[in-house]
């Protein structure tokens, strides 16, 4: 799966430049000229990271960046300015919205890609690596395969993915909703309590060692995977 970049921009010659350069280096890349157009866009698909011009018409940059940053579905989507203004104040009032990082125009299209891939790392510091292992549990992304204490685990595609996630972001509860956004995709329309029907498939395919108790339910809330307790 491709990494998800939302660019919300104005300025057309801008859009492309950076369009171009992200789709080189492999990213998928959305575009949005204001924030009304980038709210669309993250409704209808979740961005892995936005890429977020200060200068925009109607609603500045840096006010879109608060109002994601205090949005519970939008609050962990990284988030890089982007400026003319290279003062250390404006740097400063970014950084205080919440924006993870900061670039100033002109820059160069490797460094575009330099920090984009540095905040992401920051991020999701595990959802890079090809290999996650937890207490025995170890999933192979290259391979698609997943051991328990050695033993191959069988399970489906959507289990897989759902594994994928929860053992690249643990320690933290999900909704099923935000669930269904991460692990289907926001395009796809599917009722939540798929979620549980696909949670226990997994727990099943998990229990060969018991695994599945990290797996977690949170009552009122969703679910968490776990290695503590
Ligand atoms: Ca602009």
């Amino acid at each position: 799966m491709a990494v998800k970049i939302l660019f919300v921009e104005d300025e057309t010659a801008i859009q492309q430049l950076v369009d171009l350069a992200l789709g080189r280096a492999g990213f998928e890349v959305a575009l949005a000229g204001d924030v009304a157009q980038a709210r669309g866009r993250i409704a209808s698909q979740r961005p892995d990271l936005i890429l977020l011009d200060w200068m925009l018409p109607q609603v500045s940059g840096l006010e879109f960046a608060r109002q994601l940053k205090q949005d519970g579905e939008t609050r962990d989507v990284p988030i890089i300015m982007v400026t003319a203004c290279g003062e250390e104040a404006d740097k400063i009032r970014g950084l205080d919205s919440g924006a993870d990082d900061y670039i100033t125009k002109p820059f160069s299209p490797r460094e575009l890609v330099a920090r984009i891939n540095a905040v992401l790392r920051r991020a999701a510091p595990h959802a890079s690596e090809q290999v996650v292992e937890v207490q025995g549990l170890r999933l192979d992304s290259s391979s698609h395969r997943i051991t328990a204490v050695g033993d191959e685990l069988v399970m489906g595609p959507t289990e897989f993915r759902l594994l994928h996630f929860f053992m690249t972001h643990p320690e933290r509860v999900y909704s099923r909703s935000q669930l269904l956004d991460r692990v289907w995709g926001g395009e796809v329309y599917v009722e939540e309590r798929t979620v549980d029907v696909h949670i226990r498939r997994l727990r099943k395919a998990l229990g060969l060692h018991g695994h599945d108790r990290l797996i977690q339910t949170v009552r009122g809330a969703g679910y968490r995977f776990s290695a503590q307790g």
